[in-house]
């Protein structure tokens, strides 16, 4: 009945095969491709003048925290809040490879002024306290895992485990590392055990989910470069029907990525698209579909039910939904975690993907998104180019901030 359905609405669906470019070798971060696992579905407050009464960046943070839990309340509010406003422009290539050290620049002078501040002092003293709790809740790590980690500290310094501002500075990034590796961050990757035994090709999917503007179409032609580069035939799904410059934008990238894609008309049933890419896919022999979605629609329930039925539609096989990745922009810090509430919601999210890392000094919301999200971030945004998106490094990202 449903297929019936679906067949009929997607007649105004066409198939774009992309022109054929040469696959943009992307040089430098870690590769898409190393990592396999098997099938897997499962403030900074502001920055301008305060004057003096004004509560410390500290008590904004706290406050912030609150008014969050009362924002969830909301409803449509909640999805335009923090998001930027779609810019369709081309990407410019980096002029050089994308790496945490290269493009972390923001996040890391926030802290060394800090971090300075510490480890030019002979002793630990209040002031150290003061200065390690200010840098980690302007980069925004959170006040839950700011807390915990310098209790931790604290209590280590208290039996003279750690000795001195150095050591404490050594022993903050060891613990910022082991926090952020509790995750499993691997990707369900082309080729990780796609066949489970049942009959017939099987078409994994990757559905992308998020506010407008957090760069999901951007992420999506990433990775779909990074997949057609590595010799998977890659289809792409212009599930964002909300939004007309949504399929031009991922047509381009399309063209750029050597993949083809499927598109619907604007307004049109996105599960439609993604019900025809997946089949076009088993029929074709392409491995793997990766699906863009609308990051708003007229309220949050309707957001809630089109993720729901799309992800419901592109489970059926031959469709296998193997990532659910909630694309999350790093700039907006602590208010992406509001919006992301909604996103899980709906679907069942596999990992995230922080976007425009290279654009903020809030790096810390990393930390903040693991713990409070329980979600590992899988792949992080380093800029505009189709060879700035990394997979997630625990080690190298904490090694660039200090
Ligand atoms: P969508 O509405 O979620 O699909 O967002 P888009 O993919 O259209 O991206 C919105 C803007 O963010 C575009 O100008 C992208 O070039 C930009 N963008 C995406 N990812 C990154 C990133 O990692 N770094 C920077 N600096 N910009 C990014």
């Amino acid at each position: 009945m449903i297929d019936a359905q679906l067949a009929a609405a997607t007649s105004d669906i066409v198939i774009g095969l992309a022109v054929a470019v040469p696959v943009v070798v992307v040089a430098g971060g870690v590769a898409l491709g190393m990592r396999l696992r098997g099938r897997g579905t499962k403030g900074r407050v502001p920055s301008g003048e305060v004057a003096s009464d004004a509560p410390s960046d500290l008590e904004l943070a706290r406050s912030a925290e609150g008014t969050r839990i009362a924002e969830e309340e909301e409803e449509a509010p909640l999805l335009e809040a923090g998001a930027a406003p779609p810019v369709e422009a081309e990407p410019a290539p980096p002029a050089e490879p994308a790496s945490y050290r290269s493009r972390l620049g923001k996040a890391r002078g926030l802290l060394s002024g800090y971090l300075g501040a510490v480890r030019s002092k002979g002793k630990i003293d209040g002031a150290t306290w003061d200065d390690l709790e200010e840098a980690l809740i302007r980069a925004d790590v959170g006040v839950g895992a700011t807390d915990a980690l310098l209790g931790d500290l604290r209590a280590r310094v208290k039996s003279g485990a750690i000795a001195g501002p150095d050591a404490l500075v050594d022993a903050l990034k060891g613990d910022l590392v082991a926090m952020l590796s509790t995750a499993d961050a691997a990707l369900a990757l082309p080729g990780s055990g796609r066949h489970d035994g049942t009959d017939g090709p099987s078409v994994d999917v990757w559905l992308f989910v998020g506010v407008n503007g957090v760069g999901k179409t951007t992420t999506v032609g990433k990775v779909a470069s990074r997949m057609s580069a590595s010799g998977t035939k890659v289809l792409l799904a212009a599930g964002d029907t909300f939004r007309a410059a949504a399929g031009e934008q991922l047509s381009m990238w399309a063209s750029r990525a050597d993949a083809d894609i499927v598109r619907g008309s604007e307004g049109g049933d996105p599960s439609s698209v993604v019900y025809d890419a997946v089949q076009r896919a088993a029929s074709n022999g392409y491995a793997v579909v990766l699906a863009d979605t609308a990051g708003r629609l007229h309220n949050k329930v309707n957001l809630i039910e089109e993720l729901k039925k799309i992800r419901r539609i592109a489970d059926r096989p031959p469709g296998r939904v193997v990532e659910v990745l909630l694309v999350l922009d790093a700039t907006t810090g602590q208010n992406g975690l509001t919006q992301a509430k909604v996103f899980l919601e709906a679907v069942e999210v596999s990992g995230v993907v922080l976007t425009k890392l290279d654009g903020t000094a809030k790096g810390g919301i990393v930390v903040a998104i693991q713990r409070e999200l329980g979600l590992p971030v899988k792949l992080v945004g380093l800029g505009e180019g189709v060879g700035d998106l990394i997979e997630f490094d625990p080690a190298a990202f904490v090694d660039a901030l200090f």
